[in-house]
């Protein structure tokens, strides 16, 4: 008869686990053996559905050259420094458990790339894409 105290449960569980741990280990790898492939398309599946609540709304564009039907990366505009992760699923999941926080944007690969060579060449003195792309705009207001 399982315990009614919350905690005296947990603990009778955990205890169960430990004594029981090798044959539950043994037939948890069994098992995804044996159904490895739908294990994988489940998690792909669900990755899936992440990304797409990410491009519901962030906006499915890049948001500097507005390319659409393309791989997408997140930026951290400015880059990162809020602690948050620094991509992947792991970011999906903090931008939903965040609310999809503004100081993140969709880049494609492209723009995400050329943000990232500026930032890492420190000649330029440049904080990003962004700061070139002021520049320009600048410098073709100046010459009109
Ligand atoms: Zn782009």
């Amino acid at each position: 008869m399982p315990n009614k105290d919350p905690e005296k449960r947990k603990e009778q569980a955990l205890r169960s686990y430990h004594k029981h741990r090798d044959e539950i280990l043994k037939r948890r790898r069994k098992y995804y053996k044996e159904h490895t492939k739908e294990i994988q398309q489940k998690h792909r599946d669900k990755d899936n559905r992440l990304y797409q609540r990410i491009l519901a709304h962030y906006g499915a564009k890049c948001k500097l050259c507005g390319a659409t039907n393309v791989k997408f990366g997140i930026d951290h505009i400015g880059g990162i420094n809020n602690g948050s992760p620094k991509c992947g699923v792991k970011l999906w999941y903090y931008l939903i458990r965040n609310n999809f926080p503004p100081e993140f944007r969709l880049l494609c690969t492209r723009c995400n790339l050329v943000d990232g060579i500026i930032r890492s060449y420190p000649l330029l003195g440049l904080k990003g894409i962004d700061e070139l792309l002021e520049l320009k705009r600048r410098c073709d207001g100046e010459r009109k």
